[in-house]
């Protein structure tokens, strides 16, 4: 054994009593770090041939690149849709590496039904019924994919062609409708071979991101019973808006279509009361995209995907061989998802809801969408700023009074003052800011803070 490696398995104890005490360093430090660095490149340096050992990494790592990483896992960072990671989300990610297992079949542990568990356990926090059949994936962006994935295979099927058999060329002219589709639909699409072009843009209604279901309606019924996939959107980037979702649904009546949501974050309204009904209707689709590394507050590397049609699922996804055995009828998790080998990414999940439940999860919701009704209080209440729209979730978007092209400035100067982090968008043609809440750590001082920034920054 290579002699600082034969060190470290000497001295495990001790490496990692010595990297917990940094952990807490940096944990304690939150608050004051800045929350975004200005990005100064760094070049690589070469691979040293001799090692350093597992503390000399920790050395060098803590002087030369920790430094430069932003407070992502602070209260104060509210650019894209960022949560941060529960003190029991962190032990669970933790003991992931410690473990190290494999969940991809159940061959030789029980680490798959731990995922299962966590599948059932966010289905009963979110309200969604067991018909709706999920696996972990690394985020919403493959959520979405894997959900796309499964749709055109029942495109396929509703033209009797097994597309995971024979290829996308025997399955003619795809339609994907959407009112705002985040741009992670696109990109499913060109890796499915679909291609970006087969997602036609539904008009949304006035002064709104949520789809005009009229027009919807008009969409496919112009497409003369020909079978489409249509992505609702429950929780859109800009501004938290939801699609009529119940609406949509009905339209299968009439359509034949296959319904994915993509409710990356909009899925956690279900644990407001006063959000819930957002979600009416999302029971009924046949696909459903949630990311965890957002509102669950757990690290980067967590979503899940939930669907209908597992059988379907499964013909795109399996990975028969001699020695991982066949889909069947309750497959293994190698036939379901896109890796073959995967991480327990379950587990971070499982520790959180483990630790804090439904109520603390509830709490974490409901207080960032108090959060963020306070911030959007605030921007209308200072007349150099106004709202682009009413902060109807967890995402205030707004710009500038004046001209809004100088929103770049503004959030430049906030990210340079080391206060907050927020993130520009072009809304309905405005450039903007938008500030989204999804952190545990987030509190009313926080906001107080970040409006502060914002009233020094215009
Ligand atoms: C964040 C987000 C995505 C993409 O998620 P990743 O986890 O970054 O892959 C997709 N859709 C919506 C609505 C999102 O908010």
């Amino acid at each position: 054994m290579d002699s600082r490696l034969g060190d470290d398995l000497a001295q495990i104890p001790e490496l990692i009593d010595a990297t917990g005490a940094y952990a807490v360093r940096i944990l304690d430090g939150l608050a004051e770090r800045p929350v975004a660095r200005p990005p100064a490149r760094r070049e690589p340096l070469p691979l040293p041939a001799p090692g350093a050992g597992a503390r000399g990494a920790l050395a060098a790592f803590a002087e030369r690149w920790e430094p430069g990483f932003s407070a992502g896992a602070g209260s104060r960072y509210l650019g894209f849709v960022t949560g941060g990671c529960t003190p029991a989300a962190l032990a669970g990610d933790w003991l992931t590496g410690v473990l190290d297992q494999n969940p991809t079949s159940g061959l030789d542990s029980t680490a798959p039904d731990l995922e299962r568990e966590t599948i059932a356990w966010l289905r009963e926090l979110l309200g969604l019924p067991s018909a709706l059949q999920g696996a972990f994936v690394s985020g919403a962006t493959m959520s979405n994919f894997a959900g796309l994935a499964i749709a055109r295979e029942w495109l396929g099927e509703q033209r009797g062609v097994s597309i995971a058999e024979h290829g996308t060329a025997a399955l003619g002219p795809v339609h994907v409708l959407s009112g705002r589709a985040h741009s992670s639909v696109g990109k499913a699409l060109s890796m499915l071979g679909l291609g970006r072009a087969a997602l036609h843009p539904v008009d949304v209604l006035p002064a709104r991101e949520a789809v005009d279901v009229a027009r919807l309606a008009s969409a496919l019924e112009a497409l003369d019973g020909e079978p489409a996939i249509v992505v609702a959107n429950a929780g859109t980037v800009n501004t938290g808006d939801f699609d009529d979702l119940r609406a949509i649904a009905a339209l299968r009546d009439r359509h034949p279509f296959w319904l994915h949501v993509d409710a990356a974050f909009g899925a956690f309204a279900a644990l407001s009361p006063g959000h819930a009904h957002l979600l009416d209707g999302l029971a009924e689709a046949d696909s459903i995209c949630v990311d965890l590394h957002k509102w669950l507050n757990v690290p980067y590397d967590s979503a899940i995907q939930l669907t209908r049609r597992r059988d379907l699922q499964a013909r795109v996804f399996q990975n028969s061989a001699a020695y991982l055995g066949s889909p069947g009828d309750d497959p293994d998790f190698v036939h379901l998802t896109p890796e073959n080998s995967r991480r327990l990414r379950a587990l971070a999940a499982w520790f959180t809801l483990a630790a804090y439940g439904r109520e603390g999860h509830a709490e974490i919701v409901r207080r960032d969408l108090a959060l963020a009704s306070r911030l959007g209080e605030r921007i209308a209440a200072m007349p150099a700023y106004r709202l682009l729209a009413p902060v109807r979730l967890n995402v205030v978007c707004f710009t500038l009074a004046g001209d809004p092209t100088g929103i770049g400035r503004v959030a430049q100067a906030v990210t340079d003052s080391g206060e907050a982090f927020l993130t520009t968008t072009v809304y309905d043609g405005v450039p903007a800011l938008r500030a989204a809440f999804s952190s545990w750590r987030t509190t009313e001082d926080d906001v107080d803070r970040v409006a502060k920034a914002l009233s020094r920054a215009c």
